[in-house]
């Protein structure tokens, strides 16, 4: 009884889905030919831009449609006659024309070229196929005999062979950069997969998983992929979340495809991207587990135990959250070799750069040395972004190669997303100018800041406007005094706005995030404060939900308060550290703001030269 019900509401749902468009495309033909009909026969006599444009003199204009693509004009007299004639690329976008012809009243419709019959039969075709598949799954799924679930909970995971007709080049080392130390240490995987009977013949067992560390970016699919093509030997890749479906069961059947299709295929690696959307400790989060993640990492773990030592399948693994991964995983026979992944250095920068800048002509003034030192923190992934963004640039800009420029656009992008050609009015562009001058000034007259080499109140993303100071090298040790001067620069723009005196705003709310940030750390984690030197609370860990649910609290109510009247005193010391220096140096300030309104970007000799004066 069920499923007649279920066919019959798949038939209607058909006969809506196919019928509707239908009638649609048939009754707009039949509209679109007298329209058609009406315009050939006119178009005799009123065929060119200048029989508009006298007809518009004379008033006898009513309405106007101009279609984008095809630069198709329409217009239609004030007896309701229509004519259609080419018009000049770009009119519609030519905003004093639009704008000529509504003081006229005349009605402007501005539309894309319309679709032919053919692209809603396209449509129907999209909609269609995916609910006849749709449908056979549920079939499937619903009654149907134990063989047919087969194709479900088969591994979808992607084979990248070997074979030697395949098009794409294999990965190998010379495609990653910039992590020399974790390149070394996958270095013994590959000679075990390349000859497994040399250390079988001392009795030694191969090791089964290894588990890569890093930051998202930081190149760990992409090792795994090298360490297969050096090896010359095939590679499976599922993601984490690719095994986990709303059914349960199907996750674990796919495992146990995956490790088989595997084996046969020994020796080989199978890896085993974002483990951690699987590997999460068993029984944590909220209500209780979730059946199917365990069922599911438990799968992996029997067939991680399961391996025959004569078979050389190495499982790698990757995860940016190793701390919540199951300790069963991680537990010896298992993923017990982890390798870290850490983000470039200057010089892995520069070697990830050239890697992605191979094919790409560049100009002589761009120089990847520099890029690599204005790019601290960025992993390869972002650097072989800003790369392909900075050559889009170019190529946007007709250039044969690409220059300096283009990348120091790219780079404005990739961190801080696109410009946005939001107008501010006046009094916000003023205040935003002041905010961005009052961050640039401090950190210019303290001592131990980074130096500042452009501040723009060109809105991007969600931030209105932007300083960006530039370290001479990657820093890994920061000192007390700079954390506190790099406190005071960020206060340095509310400071500012505080000094113009038209009322504070909310745009420092994420500066007053970081300067809090930051001076908590001091007084928590880095025994920088009156407190001392011990680690109040859980230091950095992450809080796992569920495990750890809220913050771990090991100190007294007491010390909560001293705490907090710690961090307060260091954010109001260099508040007014910061309104010092903006007061004595209210006239620079001045100039700063007003320069900035003038020009939005300033580079660093601009503001140099304002700030030395
Ligand atoms: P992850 O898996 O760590 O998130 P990926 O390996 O997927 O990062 O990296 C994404 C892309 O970024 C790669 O395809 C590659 O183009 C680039 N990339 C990342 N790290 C490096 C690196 N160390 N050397 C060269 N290119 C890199
Ligand atoms: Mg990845
Ligand atoms: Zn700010």
């Amino acid at each position: 009884m069920k499923s007649i019900g279920k066919t019959l509401f798949y038939v209607a749902l058909m006969i809506a889905l196919i019928g509707v468009p239908v009638y649609y495309v048939v009754s707009w033909d039949k509209d679109m030919d007298e329209v058609t009909k009406s315009m050939r026969q006119a178009a005799q006599s009123h065929d060119s831009i200048t029989d508009f444009l006298d007809a518009l003199d004379r008033g006898e204009v009513e309405a106007v449609e101009i279609e984008t693509g095809s630069n198709k004009l329409k217009w239609v007299t004030t007896n309701s006659i229509v004519y259609q004639i080419n018009a000049p690329p770009g009119l519609a976008d030519n905003l004093d024309f639009i704008n000529n012809l509504r003081e006229k009243k005349i009605e402007v419709k501005i539309t894309s070229p319309a679709s032919s019959s053919w692209s809603y039969i396209f449509w129907i075709l999209i909609i269609i196929v995916p609910i006849i598949l749709f449908m056979r799954l549920a079939s499937r799924a619903g009654g149907a005999g134990p063989n047919q679930i087969n194709k479900f909970t088969s591994s979808r995971a992607r084979k990248f062979a070997k074979d030697k007709d395949s098009k794409e080049p294999s990965i190998t080392f010379k495609d990653v950069a910039g992590c020399d130390q974790a390149k070394e240490e996958v270095k013994e995987v590959i000679d075990f997969l390349k000859s497994p009977e040399k250390f079988q013949k001392l009795g030694a067992k191969i090791p089964k998983g290894v588990l890569l560390v890093g930051s998202p970016g930081t190149g760990k699919t992409l090792l795994a992929r090298a360490v297969a093509g050096e090896a010359d030997v095939p590679f499976f890749s599922e993601s984490g979340s690719g095994f986990v479906e709303v059914f349960v069961g199907v996750g674990a059947a796919r495992v146990r495809d995956l490790f088989l299709q595997a084996k046969k295929n020994a020796p080989c690696v199978v890896f085993i991207d974002e483990l951690d959307a699987i590997g999460r400790q068993r029984g944590a989060g909220f209500g209780g587990g979730n059946d199917e993640r365990e069922q599911t990492l438990n799968q992996i773990l029997i067939e991680i135990d399961g391996f025959e030592s004569d078979k050389t399948v190495i499982v790698m693994a990757a995860t940016n959250r190793p701390d919540v991964l199951d300790p069963a995983l991680v537990r010896p026979g298992r993923f017990d070799r982890q390798i870290v992944i850490n983000k470039p250095d200057i010089k892995g920068r520069e070697e990830i750069l050239k890697i992605h800048a191979k094919n790409i002509p560049l100009a002589d003034d761009t120089s990847l040395t520099d890029i690599a030192r204005a790019t601290p923190g960025f992993v390869g992934a972002d650097l072989a972004n800003l790369v392909n963004e900075a050559a889009l640039i170019a190529g946007r800009r007709n250039k044969q190669k690409v220059e300096r420029s283009d990348f120091e656009d790219a780079k404005d992008r990739v961190i801080m997303g696109l410009a946005q050609g939001k107008i501010m009015n006046q009094r916000e562009k003023r205040i935003v100018a002041y905010h961005e001058a009052g961050h640039t000034l401090v950190a210019k007259s303290l001592p131990n800041t980074d130096p500042v080499n452009k501040v723009t109140i060109i809105p991007r993303g969600l931030s209105l406007g932007a300083t960006h100071s530039l370290p001479e090298e990657d820093r890994r040790l920061y000192f007390k005094d700079y954390l506190l001067d790099e406190i005071s620069v960020l206060l340095g723009g509310r400071v500012a706005e505080e000094l113009l005196g038209e009322g504070v705003t909310n745009g420092a709310s994420n500066d007053i995030e970081r300067a809090t940030q930051l001076a908590k750390a001091m007084v928590c984690q880095w025994g920088m404060s009156n407190l001392g030197l011990l680690l109040y609370g859980n230091g950095n860990k992450e809080v796992f939900l569920g495990r750890d649910f809220g913050h771990v609290k090991d100190y007294s109510d007491e010390t909560a308060k001293l705490i907090d009247m710690e961090v307060k005193r260091i954010i109001d010391e260099r508040h007014a550290a910061a309104k010092e220096i903006l007061t004595a140096r209210r006239t620079t300030l001045n100039k700063l703001a007003n320069k900035l309104q003038e020009k939005e970007t300033l580079d660093k000799e601009e503001i140099d030269d304002i700030v030395s004066n």
